[in-house]
């Protein structure tokens, strides 16, 4: 028990070791705060029903938003944009529909398996299968070949309004430039520290994912962060090395 809290604890920098757990909680709203300040309310996700949320979030595996958006407007103009016309079309056509996601053709197959679980398992009914508690449904959606736990909490999140804190690329490069973070932290512990130090509330959930893919969209860039503009910046260990001078606590961030 003592070792597995050691592996744990090696992905966890000296600011959140060393700060109480009441002020990581703080902490955690008041970079909420400033990034809810800088973008304001993001509306996520961007769909009309659960269907077309879940084929998002499996279609933008490894793409940025903007081609998954070309991909359901031509599903949607091909009238494929349910699970129920997936299960029923060719895989062909709906590879033609998505080509703009780039890994069309293993995409076209994940889409199809999950139409083809809910047909299975939940008679074609989303509503039922999403309406399941969280830990069994997480575990079911996991089952399905295609869904990784970014996808699964995605779905989880935005399509089942269900508290469970999403995970991307963005989120573990700003924690890690933050101070609070190993880069290579595991999906399953960040995640567990994310709802470890927040309340359970899926609207919290749903704005922190979106306001950080804000911030690592037009900010926390891979190789030049635009930390001048970033509203994280005051408190974010890998600006203040970088412009020690230029940013303290009450710089107000530029706009973005
Ligand atoms: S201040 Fe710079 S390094 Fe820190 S989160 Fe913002 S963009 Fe990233």
């Amino acid at each position: 028990m003592a070792n597995e809290r050691k592996d744990v604890d090696r992905y966890f920098l000296e600011k959140a070791q060393r700060t109480p757990r009441a002020q990581l909680t703080a902490d955690l709203y008041e970079l909420y705060e400033r990034m809810f300040h800088h973008f304001g309310d993001r509306r996520w996700w961007p769909a009309e029903t659960q269907e077309e949320v879940i084929i998002g979030a499996i279609l933008v595996q490894g793409v940025a938003w903007s081609n998954t958006a070309k991909a359901i407007h031509n599903l949607r103009s091909q009238d494929l944009l349910s699970l129920r016309a997936i299960h029923a079309a060719a895989v062909e056509d709906i590879e033609a529909c998505i080509v703009p996601t780039r890994y069309y053709r293993a995409k076209a197959r994940k889409l199809k398996a999950f139409a083809e679980h809910v047909q299975t398992h939940h008679g074609g009914d989303i509503g039922a299968m999403l309406a399941q508690p969280m830990g069994e449904l997480r575990s079911e959606l996991l089952s399905i070949y295609g869904i990784g736990p970014e996808t699964a909490d995605d779905i989880l999140l935005y399509a089942a309004g269900l508290p469970s804190f999403v995970v991307d690329t963005y989120t573990r490069r700003i924690f890690h430039r933050l101070g609070y973070t190993a880069p290579d932290i595991p999906y399953e512990v960040m995640r567990a520290w994310f709802m470890d130090h927040l309340p359970p509330e899926a609207p919290l959930y749903n704005q922190y994912h979106a306001l950080l893919d804000a911030v690592g969209h037009n900010c926390c860039t891979n190789r030049r962060p635009q930390c001048e503009r970033c509203p994280l910046a005051p408190a974010c260990n890998h600006a203040r090395a970088a412009y020690s001078a230029e940013i303290s606590p009450h710089t107000p961030p530029q706009p973005a």
